[in-house]
């Protein structure tokens, strides 16, 4: 059975693997035998790095803001120069944005859907194209609970969100007869920089809690299992699926 899961010998890209949910996601694949291109902007990559070759595997570092259509082209460019070849591509980097859609600048708009939209269609583009060639791959895509449900205040990230998930059908549709699944994961309420905010209001913090059946927040930890079922022969027959890591909160 330990074999359904084996990742040694899979080159993963890991975006956004310098901290949070990204990092557990790098550190899961690695701990299942994959090697790393470890994807960061301005978060200092060394604990994820550091982690990565702790365990034994291989990682290199690539430097690329992906709010640009060049800083995709780097990434992909620079995976497959350091290895040849990329079998799983994690798409994590976000961004938020929390202000009322009337006061919603149009620069934050257009910022949060190049990260968390136009960046996972470039690289899912250009790596994607590679699987294909080589009749393997799998793309793991990051959603939300926000793919689901409208947010408050975060109208670029909920549009940005729902269509990762429209994007991940999509290409699932085009590729899963071509060896390459794709699929998303929608973490709930994780503890991360990028939930800050809410944990640090009160009342939103409690509201929060109460809704999730688990009774707590998540962990990047709690990434680990999904990534690795997704990026492995385990899920070879799932394809254009949006997986809820969420405590429950879905079901409520
Ligand atoms: P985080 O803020 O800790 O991490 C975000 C990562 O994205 C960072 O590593 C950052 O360097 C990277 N990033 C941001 N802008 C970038 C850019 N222009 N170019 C390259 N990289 C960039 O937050 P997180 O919670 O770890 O978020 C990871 C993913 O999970 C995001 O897509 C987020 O939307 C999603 N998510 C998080 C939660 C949660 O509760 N924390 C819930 C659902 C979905």
């Amino acid at each position: 059975m330990s074999k359904l899961f084996d990742l040694t010998g899979k080159v993963a890209v890991v975006t956004g693997a310098g901290r949070g949910l990204g990092q557990g996601l790098a550190l899961g694949l690695a701990e299942a035998g994959a090697d790393l291109a470890l994807v960061v902007n301005r978060t200092a990559p060394e604990e994820t790095l550091k982690a990565v070759e702790a365990l034994g595997r291989k990682a290199v570092v690539v430097e690329a803001d992906l709010s640009s259509e060049e800083g995709a082209a780097r990434v992909s460019a620079a995976a497959l120069e350091a290895y040849g070849k990329v079998d799983i591509l994690v798409n994590n980097a976000g961004i938020i944005r929390r202000t009322p859609a009337a006061e919603h600048s149009y620069a934050d708009w257009q910022e949060v859907l190049d990260v968390n939209l136009n960046s996972v269609f470039l690289l899912s583009q250009s790596l994607g194209r590679e699987m294909v060639k080589q009749g393997s791959g799998k793309i793991i895509n990051i959603a939300s609970m926000l793919t689901f449900q409208g947010g408050i205040n975060v109208p670029g990230y909920t549009a940005s969100k729902h269509a990762v998930a429209g994007l991940t059908k999509a290409l699932a549709n085009e590729w899963a007869g071509r060896g390459v699944n794709v699929n998303a994961i929608a973490p709930g309420y994780m503890s991360t920089d990028n939930t800050e905010a809410l944990r640090n209001d009160e009342t939103r913090n409690r509201q929060i809690l109460e809704r999730i059946p688990s009774g707590r927040w998540g962990t990047p930890e709690d990434m680990k299992g999904p990534v690795v079922f997704l990026a492995s022969s385990a899920s070879d027959y799932m394809s254009g699926h949006v997986l809820c890591v969420d405590g429950g909160w879905m079901t409520r």
